[in-house]
């Protein structure tokens, strides 16, 4: 048995280099919480929790709390070599805190990678080395969105992803003025975050054209299964279910739906790693695509999510841009980006962070 000898939990808020406005948010800064896990073999693993209430349905607060009064002590009676216990137990404990969950299963992980001294992936399976990754254009004025648009091109990415949902006839102008700007070589992709009606999410799916967009990502609010089914039936664009999907009992329910093409998964909905691979195999089981998303958060986070994406059987795009707008993060490495490829470091144990508090 690996004890854990000292757990703490921080909570950190970030500052973010250019503010964004999403469908319904705004967001200025990015709450975290960072997870230091110290064990008996003399090793410190690390984990982090972006949590945020419109997503991950647990506030900041209420996050670190979870943390504080029922995970940090499960930890300290629980072998940190027993990763999937320690999640079964996660969740029966702190079932309404998946961010929190995530951050201290992400700690054992790390661990785990760096006790069998490879990265997390070589133990999770790796089935990819790397995945190219969109980075994201907030809701904004088109000559705003469009500068911002060259200025990612010019950094290698090839893929953008466009935050809509709050007007469809100005967001389809967006669209257009960013595909006419961009030329062919780059891929769009729009996420509505749930601010569209479904006669709004018709609209504008009608009125686009082919290649416009890769992909539209949860056009309508994230209970009405029946509206994404029917969008997904009616038009040729695949539609992707984020909000809809936090774990893997709702992506059964997606699937038995027929509710969407691809699905979003994101380990702070799902609470860690092992939920994320279930929803994987659900999915991946009925046929349904997947991305790995993300929140703003440190590249404790995001690599771990990245990890898990390069082992998961139907995960083959990225959308793991969280921590590029960070000013202050806590951590280095963990993943690089190269002509818009996001990859581990392949010669780091475990999530190959390393993390100055
Ligand atoms: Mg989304």
């Amino acid at each position: 048995m690996i004890r854990v000898l000292h757990v703490e939990a921080i909570p950190i808020t970030f500052r973010l280099a250019e503010g964004y406005r999403i469908a319904g948010h705004t967001y200025a800064s990015a709450d975290n919480i960072i997870v230091k896990i110290d064990t008996s073999d003399g090793r410190t693993g690390f984990g982090c929790a972006a949590p945020a209430a419109e997503v991950t349905g647990e506030t900041p607060a209420a996050s670190l709390l979870a943390l504080q009064d029922r995970l940090v002590p499960l930890l300290r009676t629980s072998d940190a070599a027993d990763t999937a216990g320690f999640a079964r137990r996660a969740r029966e404990t702190a079932p309404k805190a998946p961010a929190a969950r995530a951050a201290a299963e992400m700690a054992l992980h790390d661990l785990a990678g760096r006790r069998a001294r490879v990265p997390l992936v070589r133990l999770l399976g790796m089935r990819r080395d790397r995945l190219p990754t969109s980075v994201t254009l907030g809701i904004d004025e088109p000559a705003a969105s469009l500068e911002r648009a060259a200025r990612h091109r010019a950094a290698g990415f090839r893929i953008l992803k466009v935050k809509i949902g709050e007007d469809w006839e100005k967001d389809l102008k967006t669209v257009r003025a960013l595909r006419q700007a961009l030329g062919p070589g780059i891929l769009l992709r729009a996420d509505g975050n749930q601010g569209y009606t479904e006669g709004q999410a018709r609209c504008f799916l009608a009125a686009l054209r082919p290649g416009e967009i890769e992909l539209l990502e949860q056009p309508t609010p994230r209970d009405d299964l029946e509206a994404l089914r029917r969008l997904a039936d009616d038009f040729e664009l695949p539609i992707m279910a984020d909000e809809s999907v936090q774990d893997a009992a709702d992506a059964s329910r997606l699937v038995d739906a027929r509710a969407a093409d691809l699905v979003n998964i994101k380990l702070m909905k799902s609470g860690g790693i092992g939920e994320a691979m279930e929803i994987a195999a659900r999915t991946h089981r009925a046929g349904v695509g997947a991305m790995i998303g993300c929140m703003d958060e440190s590249r404790i986070g995001i690599a771990a999510a990245l990890h898990f994406a390069l082992a998961a059987p139907n995960v083959e795009r990225a959308d793991l841009d969280g921590h590029l707008d960070l000013l202050d993060d806590v951590a280095r490495g963990g993943v690089r980006i190269v002509n818009g490829d996001i990859l581990p470091f392949h010669d780091s144990d475990g999530l190959g962070v390393r993390v100055r508090l």
